[in-house]
């Protein structure tokens, strides 16, 4: 399987517009973080993870000419506002692209992006809206998506909850604050953990910060680690000389065989 990561900076991206900070201003462009996306790859086939603002931009840079579905972690704007870039996919496309999303997500989703799902919308003739076709998931199911097995796992984060999942030797644990203790078995013994974490020090109410993402990386037991939905709080070069053995962060266009 090939990983791709697409964006991995946290809510804001960064360069933070008007931040002077040094990270902000930094010449290594592994200090640019757009918002979470993530791209993995099987037989030929393409499981997106997000739909990030800056999706398009994701997409041509990773020289992306299609996908065979995507996965919602869950409904947060950093997460699903580039929705529309999908169209690129689906415009001329004959089949609608599935997309995989929490079943509790779904009303909010409808309402939101009412021009994608809603009955009575209609398009002017020549303008198009993102052609997909919506699935439903309950934490621990079990998904077919683009090829790949998904076993789901809802994350605590905040008054929310965020949906990773394990596909053979990876797992994907993004915007979680905790790993509910009954899904330690499942993720345990992986060999690459992709996983949220934003800064060093001061927990965060909804998000791992780099201690809790490292430590839960050792309970896991993943041979390798990759940090994502980083802050302007952590240089590039700085975080990855502070990191243990087998952890490092990720940074945007960084592809990985498993
Ligand atoms: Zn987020
Ligand atoms: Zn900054
Ligand atoms: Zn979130």
């Amino acid at each position: 399987m090939k990983l791709t990561f697409l964006g991995t900076g946290t809510s804001f991206g960064i360069p933070v517009p008007g931040c002077g900070c040094a990270v902000c201003t930094s010449d290594d462009p592994r200090n640019q973080r757009t918002r979470h996306g993530l791209l993995l790859e099987q037989g030929g086939r393409r499981l997106l993870v997000d739909t990030p603002p800056e999706l398009r931009l994701q997409l041509v840079r990773a020289g992306v000419d299609g996908l065979d579905g995507v996965f919602i972690t869950h409904p947060h704007a950093d997460h699903v506002h580039g929705i529309d870039d999908l169209r690129a996919f689906t415009a001329h496309a004959d089949d609608r692209l599935p997309v995989h999303l929490a079943a509790e997500y779904e009303d909010e989703m409808k309402r939101r992006f009412h021009y994608i799902w809603g009955d009575e919308v209609r398009l002017n003739p020549g303008t198009t809206a993102p052609r997909l076709n919506l699935t439903t998931f309950e934490d621990r199911d079990r998904v077919r998506a683009a090829g790949l097995d998904l076993e789901v796992v809802a994350f605590p984060h905040g008054w929310f909850r965020s949906y990773g999942f394990r596909a053979g030797e990876v797992a994907v644990i993004v915007d979680a604050k905790r790993v509910p203790e009954d899904a330690m078995e499942l993720l345990t013994g992986v060999r690459v953990l992709v996983i949220n974490a934003l800064w060093f020090g001061r927990p965060h109410p909804t998000h791992f910060n780099v201690e809790e993402a490292v430590e839960t990386a050792r309970a896991l037991e993943a041979e390798s680690t990759y940090l994502t939905h980083l802050t302007h709080r952590l240089d590039h070069a700085d975080l990855e000389s502070r990191l243990p053995a087998g952890v490092q962060p990720a940074y945007d266009g960084l592809t990985i065989e498993v």
